[in-house]
């Protein structure tokens, strides 16, 4: 089902926004070769524990870790343990944080040290291929024309599009209807309506759209061991176009 915030719970979500993008910019000075991903993990639950919120991920559907955080080739649901960040890694940390019942979502990739200028052009075109999809949400689009721009911007660079994961709506639970896929057609899938609040979510590669799990039954994984980046915001739908809710 697809719900619509009411001004109270959009407020509610601005602020669980706010706690998830203020969580990215406390890490950023963290990510250096040599730390951990639990360390990192770690660092990210007590900030959001000391916001006032809650880690969204943490248990849901049984995940380990307060975060997700993906290395390189790993495209999403990384475990954090104890795998330190090298010179030339791409790391992803995608982060959810509830407060007062209401959920805010961002995924984002990092340079570690300095990294190839592949993968340089992966970051840029994938946060990229993020605003093309914001850029025609307003009321009353089609879902189906979100997925179409990320996946046309993303064929012309040569990019391959995770179709296996998608983004969603989000509010009380954290996936919510409906599914907002990185590909797609324009004039399909639900239409949205003002005060709907979903994620975006595009999931690029340099190489291969094929991705597989690894026995650890999270870590999805590139099928070519290429690198992978992953851009999301939660938005709020407006009457005329969007607004960030997990701003940076
Ligand atoms: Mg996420
Ligand atoms: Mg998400």
């Amino acid at each position: 089902m697809m719900t619509i915030k009411s001004d109270y719970e959009i407020e509610l979500m601005r602020r669980a926004g706010e706690i998830v993008g203020n969580t990215h910019k406390y890490l950023v000075q963290f990510i250096k070769p040599g730390i951990t991903t639990k360390e990192l993990n770690d660092l990210a639950e007590k900030f959001i524990l000391k916001s006032g919120a809650t880690p969204s991920f943490k248990n849901l559907y049984g995940f380990p870790g307060a975060i997700c955080i993906s290395i390189n080739e790993e495209v999403v649901h990384g475990i954090p343990g104890k795998r330190k960040l090298k010179d030339g890694d791409i790391v992803k940390l995608d982060i959810g944080a509830c407060y007062q019942g209401y959920h805010g979502d961002s995924a984002w990739s990092y340079p570690v040290g300095k990294v190839s200028s592949e993968a340089v052009r992966l970051l840029e075109q994938t946060e990229e291929a993020l605003n093309q999809g914001l850029s025609v949400i307003h009321a009353g689009v089609h879902v189906g024309n979100i997925g179409y721009a990320v996946e046309q911007y993303a064929k012309k660079h040569h990019l391959g599009v995770v179709k296996e994961l998608v983004g969603h709506g989000i509010g009380t639970k954290v996936h919510e209807d409906p599914d907002v896929p990185n590909f797609g057609q324009k004039g399909t899938g639900p239409v949205l309506k003002e005060g709907m609040t979903i994620a975006v979510e595009p999931m690029l590669n340099l190489g291969t759209a094929e991705v597989y799990m690894l026995e650890d039954d999270w870590t999805i994984v590139t099928g070519d061991n290429q690198q992978s980046a992953h851009f999301e915001h939660t938005i709020l739908v407006t009457k005329d176009g969007y607004e960030i809710l997990t701003k940076r």
